[in-house]
């Protein structure tokens, strides 16, 4: 049975964890939720941890990242051809479960050491990260 969903626009609330992560993007700083209960780290960063439910009550940083399953991107999400072909990736970091979707730069590759190129003007948003670039 094939289920489709509608999506033209939704609000997503970070939560406390979340907003204290988003401060941290802001300062240039990129940093995942430590486990309290059984030490976990973990991206997307939440409140309560994807292993034991136990709560984060910490941000950690994430050091170097990895980039796996890179794609490139030329079209749009409405089928439109864009004028220059993107890259993305979902980064992975050393010990942390999870990892994030994000740009890469053009020069990336599957299993590439990363790191994030921030933005020089921030407002707490992950686009504050421009993109990983390779190390
Ligand atoms: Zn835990």
């Amino acid at each position: 049975m094939e289920v489709r969903m509608e999506i033209d626009a939704y609000e997503y609330t970070p939560g406390p964890m979340g907003d204290k992560w988003l401060e941290e993007l802001k300062q240039g700083r990129l940093t995942a939720s430590k486990c309290s209960s059984c030490g976990t780290v973990f991206l997307p960063p939440k409140l309560y941890c994807p292993v034991c439910r136990g709560e984060a009550k910490e941000l950690v940083p994430t050091g170097k990242g990895r980039a796996v399953n890179v794609v490139q991107v030329k079209v749009d999400d409405e089928g439109k051809k864009l004028t220059r072909p993107v890259k993305l990736a979902l980064i992975r970091f050393d010990g942390i479960f999870g990892g994030l979707l994000h740009y890469v730069s053009d020069e990336v590759e599957e299993g590439d050491q990363v790191k994030p190129k921030f933005k020089v003007e921030r407002r707490g948003s992950i686009t504050d990260i421009e993109f990983f670039e390779r190390v």
